[in-house]
């Protein structure tokens, strides 16, 4: 089964190989929050780049979420930011992330760097790069970095598990932005006799006890609006401190909101220390990125998100579902 690329899709990936191939050190980041797209894509190429002999660092602001420490590799992910590691690198691979700002305190170390490789897959991308491969069509970057992985040389079973985790977890286990290639790219993974089921079982069932007192305290906020066609939730500061609960504990809540019959749109309000962060997800039919963007924000028509600074919780609730009013008539 061959899996066949546009002529523009495969020239950026020959453009890329043609980077990794012919220098010798380089820094892999992705966004800030990281997930498991990122994460999967960070990995993969890490192994890929390791195996032709290259030096390489995975460097993201944040630590990665306790549910993708089963990942391969997951140990060599660090979170240091000190500017004077731009000078061990030639090359910066950004990935998932629609602007350099997305790559938080990363973002300085990148900047330092005489040769930026850009891979993304969000709809709105600021094209930082001196090689952009974007491409909204993607399920997710490590679909896309199946392809460069693929043209490096052979992908094995520790690359497979990775790439697998950024397909299912940027899809929600294949339920949303499924592009041409998602299904023929994760059989060809399969392939390689990873274990599917468990790997799906390891990101989407083995909640953990805060995120689940976490949740019951944000069910107590859930809302609709007179349609039930918008549904939102709130976590307070409050409710994460009686949960001891981190931002990572909130895997899944804005999925639940869109997994209820008849809810087109979810919103999710998260009080943080600076501001509010809002994670909005579609069945398909409401475009949330456009509401994203207008807040300094993006993400994909189905899954967008956005951060309101200096503002209160109950502020941003009023002014994120003022913008899902229209939907009530
Ligand atoms: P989240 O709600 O954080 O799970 O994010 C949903 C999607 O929106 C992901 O593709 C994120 O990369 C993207 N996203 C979230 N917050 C922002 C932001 N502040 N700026 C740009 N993209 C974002
Ligand atoms: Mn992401
Ligand atoms: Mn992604």
């Amino acid at each position: 089964m061959e899996v066949k690329l546009s002529l523009q899709n495969k020239k950026k990936i020959e453009d890329i190989v043609e980077v990794l191939k012919n220098k010798k050190s380089f820094l892999i980041t992705s966004h800030i929050n990281i997930d498991g797209d990122g994460i999967g894509s960070e990995i993969s190429l890490y192994i890929a780049l390791k195996k032709i002999g290259k030096k390489v660092e995975i460097i993201n602001q944040d630590r990665i979420p306790a549910i993708f420490k089963f990942l391969p590799f997951s140990e060599v992910i660090k979170t240091v930011s000190n500017e004077e590691e731009a000078k061990n690198f030639e090359v910066g691979i950004v990935i998932d992330c629609g602007n350099l700002d997305r790559a938080g305190k990363i973002k300085k170390i990148i900047k330092k760097l005489p040769f930026i490789i850009n891979i993304d897959h969000h709809l709105t991308n600021s094209q930082f790069g001196n090689i952009n491969w974007i491409d909204p069509s993607f399920s997710s970057t490590g679909e896309m970095i199946y392809f460069v992985c693929d043209k490096l040389g052979n992908i094995d079973k520790n690359q497979a598990v990775c790439l697998y985790t950024s397909i299912i977890y940027d899809t929600y286990c294949f339920t949303h932005h499924l592009s041409n290639y998602t299904l023929d790219v994760a059989k060809k993974l399969i392939n390689l006799k990873i274990n599917p089921e468990k790997i799906a079982q390891k990101i989407f069932c083995e909640k953990s006890i805060q995120s689940v007192i976490l949740f019951k305290l944000a069910l107590e906020t859930l809302k609709f609006n007179k349609k039930k066609k918008v549904c939102s939730m709130k976590v307070t500061k409050e409710m994460f401190k009686r949960a001891k609960a981190k931002e990572e504990h909130t895997e899944g809540f804005v999925e639940f909101l869109i997994s209820i019959k008849g809810v087109e749109v979810g919103v999710l309000f998260k009080e943080k220390d600076k501001g509010v962060k809002v994670s909005m997800r579609s069945k398909g039919n409401i475009d949330v990125e456009s509401i994203a963007q207008r807040y300094n924000g993006g993400g994909h028509r189905e899954a967008a998100g956005c951060f309101l600074e200096n503002k209160g919780i109950e502020e941003v609730e009023a002014i994120i579902m003022k913008e899902l009013q229209w939907m009530e008539f």
